[in-house]
């Protein structure tokens, strides 16, 4: 997958993998809403999508309680660089109501950057691939139902980094069948 393709006219094509989540209000339909606004994108295709997950909360130490959170994974193509496709995705999650005001608090829609074309890069603005990707059930469990044989660059196949976490129920990350997102 992660190749950069060449589109109409030579523009350059990148690949990303993103991962959403959020555990405030309708999630699903937030969920969905991310989806539909990343679909819009102007130039950017969303090419496919995972199973919806449920995962209990990773809280920090003295934190507040707080709901479970829905996630999934999802490829997109575009012409983006990865600045601007940053940029919208910051742009969706404010449109949906996000606020900042916690650090890994409650939020409606939390868009994460997994992987973009084969770039590894620690700028902290936006460290690729995600820097704890390859720790988190609740990313790679949705992605390897997805796409079996993809690789998170730099750290090796999604499938063997599941395994090596135990599997999704070893972080409390359950498939659940009854909720589905639709490919726009
Ligand atoms: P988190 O996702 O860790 O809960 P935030 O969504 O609030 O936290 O993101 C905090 C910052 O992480 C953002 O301002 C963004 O610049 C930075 N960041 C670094 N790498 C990435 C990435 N791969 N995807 C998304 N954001 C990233
Ligand atoms: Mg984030």
């Amino acid at each position: 997958m992660s190749e950069t393709t060449t589109g109409e006219g030579g523009i350059r094509l990148h690949t990303a993998v993103l991962a959403i989540g959020g555990n405030l209000g309708d999630r699903l339909a937030n969920l969905q809403s991310a989806v539909d606004s990343l679909a819009d994108t102007p130039s950017m295709t969303v090419d496919w999508l995972s199973p919806v997950y449920e995962t209990a909360p990773l809280l920090a130490e003295g934190a507040e309680p707080q709901d479970d959170y829905l996630n999934a994974v999802l490829g997109v193509t575009s012409a983006l660089p990865p600045d601007m496709l940053l940029m919208r995705t910051q742009a969706i999650e404010e449109a949906l109501g996000r606020t900042r005001e916690v650090h890994w608090g409650a939020r409606t829609i939390d868009i994460d950057i997994v992987q973009f074309d084969e770039l590894v890069q620690d700028d902290p603005e936006l460290t690729l691939p995600h820097p704890r990707a390859a720790q988190r059930a609740f990313v790679l469990a949705p992605w390897h139902d997805a796409r079996p044989e993809d690789v998170l660059i730099g750290a090796g196949p999604v499938a063997q980094l599941l395994a090596a976490l135990g599997g999704a129920a070893a972080q409390g990350a359950a498939r659940r069948d009854d909720l589905e997102l639709m490919q726009p």
